[in-house]
């Protein structure tokens, strides 16, 4: 975008790449009665595609400059409301007499990718999220047990969700350049195993993985140890073990039988 003074701490970095921009819209297929969220639309390059699909969009943008480059787009199934997607109150926008299915989607600054993911989650009920992350961050979403990536984001996101990657992005594809190439990932809800108290659950993990290197009796020493101890025993293991060594559908069971 010419004369426009792309501000980094708002993760300003526009995609350009018309091949991208068409696979993150092609993996979105809503029907007339769903409705599509975008969380900060930018320019408008993957909104002016959304809106072809027939369906609600509604759109948050933090940054006021972009009202003029945006107001182009409007048309009767896009709202854009300029305001900071993680202060607003989703159920003054979502109507879920009036909507089936929720996507969320979204390219954003980095460092508050979780915080959109805690709030999407504990807020609404989305049906996809469809989301650009850093590289790194994406192997850690989909990190499986016993590995160095694997914590307590993996086991929140793979308990809420199917995780799926939609394509990997160069960082060429953006203006301004960022520093590190990102992916795209669909999460797709899908909770597969029985939790009876959710808040517990993500207590438990979160407890779990508190200091990486120290094992459950450590991380874990404010909880009934016995308890958790005869639950182990099931899996074949004890308190010495550690937290990444645990599987989601363990760590349920676990957050149930206390
Ligand atoms: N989706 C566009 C823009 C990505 S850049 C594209 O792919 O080209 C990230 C966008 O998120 C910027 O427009 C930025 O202003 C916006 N943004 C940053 N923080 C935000 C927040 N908290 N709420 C809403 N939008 C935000």
């Amino acid at each position: 975008m010419k004369n426009f003074d792309y501000k980094k701490s708002l993760g300003q970095n526009f995609l350009i790449d018309k091949n991208i921009i068409n696979k993150i819209s092609e993996s979105i297929n809503p029907n007339n009665y769903d409705l599509i969220i975008e969380i900060g639309p930018g320019s408008g390059a993957l909104t002016k595609e959304l809106i072809k699909k027939n369906c609600d969009v509604i759109c948050f943008e933090i940054d006021e400059r972009l009202k003029e480059k945006l107001s182009v787009l409007e048309c009767s199934n896009l709202k854009i409301v300029f305001k900071d997607f993680l202060n607003v109150n989703l159920n003054e926008y979502i109507d879920y007499t009036k909507y089936k299915n929720i996507y969320f989607v979204g390219n954003l600054p980095y460092y508050i990718t979780t915080a959109i993911i805690n709030k999407i989650v504990t807020e609404s009920k989305p049906y996809e999220i469809v989301i650009m992350i850093q590289k790194e961050v994406a192997d850690r979403f989909n990190a499986k047990p016993c590995t160095k990536q694997y914590g307590s984001l993996s086991v929140f996101l793979q308990y809420n969700f199917d995780i799926e990657k939609v394509c990997n992005v160069s960082k060429n594809c953006f203006e301004p350049i960022p520093k590190v190439d990102s992916t795209v990932l669909k999460l797709k809800t899908n909770k597969k195993y029985d939790v009876k108290d959710e808040d517990k659950f993500y207590k438990l993990i979160k407890d779990a993985f508190r200091q990486k290197r120290k094992n459950l009796r450590n991380n874990l020493n404010n909880y009934d140890l016995e308890k958790i101890k005869n639950i182990l025993s099931e899996f074949n293991k004890d308190l010495t073990c550690r937290a990444e060594e645990l599987k989601v559908g363990e760590f349920a069971q676990i957050s149930n039988e206390l």
